[in-house]
């Protein structure tokens, strides 16, 4: 169980780290769940220990047993080399870029990336002296073309935010490994249970635990995951940066951990029965859900991905701002706000912000988070959203 590697050659499967990695109750009293640990000071008992600097935690910003714990988890998931929490999606992102890039160098970014990703790229990172081009989602190994001696990171996020583009993981290594050029991989969707980037090629996993992880829309949480390679640096400009996860999140982390397999099939399954359902309903231009025949990159998501998760978009068909308000208004199921993994269903009005291959598809895009109500009753609000909605075009 646990912090032991002694059973290394016992092959576990996802479910089973999900349930006991991380804890060591022998170490607790007994108890199953390591609790929340909080601290600043770690004491040294002599001299020697403070010199000697190797006891498990020196100091409570570089962490402690219950981030410790969650960071077991992911490590195990993603096969990873170590991972660390952080105290959001966002920080994962920009710290891992900030690991990869000096002065002078370039990143690549896909253009279907999180909002935020581009913000920090085309602003902190640019003061910076760090340059940003865009690529297409579906370059695949045409991003060699793009390339310099000053590139050094490419971000992909797979799906797309908003747009749910797969992007071929595999053809942006094989150009960019031989470059000595580093991949990071937003898996926020997937989550590692149904695809694991670092098997495919990447370099460094980032993952919005704000979403899957936690799972009940009440902490934010962030981890980097990577390779030995890349792992030194990471760690480096964590520290530098001064990011830190606190007990009481990394507990919250844990504890949604501990059921992200039940809660993803059941997300999935829903999720999959919405899309296939509206694709069939009046005013619907398009759904876009990888796992569905219908979706430009449905071969690639079948190759990489074992699974699919709860968030998709559709596309209704061109109305006046009057039809989206009529749409999202009067919902009684789905709530409109931002995030999403949370139990609860959610659905936002978006307009995806491209530079290099724009959004041109008429018509009103909506993005959906299924959660865990009746699927009947979710189907009802939506067809009732969907009435009013051509009602008022
Ligand atoms: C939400 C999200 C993030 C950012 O996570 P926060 O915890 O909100 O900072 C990053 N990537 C993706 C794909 C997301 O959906």
């Amino acid at each position: 169980m646990s912090h032991d590697n002694s059973d290394e050659c016992f092959q576990e499967s996802l479910e089973t780290i999900l349930t006991h990695t991380g804890r060591n109750p022998v170490e607790q009293f007994g108890f199953v769940n390591t609790p929340v640990y909080r601290g600043s000071t770690v004491l040294f008992k002599t001299l020697a220990d403070l010199q000697a600097q190797s006891q498990p935690f020196l100091y409570g910003r570089a962490g402690n047993p219950t981030t410790q714990g969650v960071e077991e988890i992911i490590t195990r998931l993603e096969g990873a080399y170590r991972t660390r929490l952080v105290p959001s999606g966002l920080s994962a992102i920009t710290v891992a870029l900030l690991s990869c890039v000096s002065a002078g160098d370039e990143i690549l970014m896909t253009d279907s990336a999180y909002d935020p990703s581009r913000k920090f790229a085309d602003g902190f990172l640019t003061r910076m002296g760090v340059s940003v081009r865009y690529f297409n989602p579906r370059i695949g190994e045409g991003i060699g073309e793009l390339i310099s001696p000053k590139t050094k990171v490419i971000l992909a996020e797979s799906p797309g935010s908003l747009t749910f583009e797969i992007q071929d993981i595999p053809a942006l290594s094989r150009v960019a490994k031989p470059a000595g050029i580093k991949m990071i991989v937003d898996n926020s969707w997937a989550s590692p249970l149904y695809c694991q980037p670092l098997k495919l090629g990447a370099d460094i996993v980032v993952h919005a635990g704000t979403k899957m992880f936690v799972g009940h829309s009440d902490a934010f949480a962030g981890t980097i995951s990577a390779n030995e390679q890349c792992w030194e640096h990471i760690e480096k400009t964590r520290a530098a940066l001064g990011f830190f996860t606190s007990g009481d999140d990394a507990f919250l982390v844990a504890r949604g951990l501990r059921t992200l397999a039940i809660r993803m099939k059941e997300h999935q399954e829903r999720a999959l029965e919405i899309a296939r359902w509206l694709e069939t309903q009046p005013e619907v231009e398009s759904v876009f859900h990888p796992a569905l025949p219908s979706h430009s990159d449905h071969a690639l998501w079948q190759r990489d991905f074992t699974g699919s998760g709860s968030l998709f978009s559709v596309l209704l068909k061109p109305a006046p701002r009057a039809s989206v308000a009529a749409f999202v208004d009067h919902m009684k199921l789905f709530s409109m706000g931002y995030s999403w993994g949370g139990y609860e269903s959610l659905c936002l009005p978006i307009k995806p912000s491209r530079t290099v291959v724009p959004w041109d598809r008429p018509g009103n895009l909506f993005r959906l988070h299924v959660g865990f109500e009746g699927v009947e009753d979710l189907k009802a609000d939506l067809e009732a959203a969907i009435i009013r909605y051509g009602r008022a075009r």
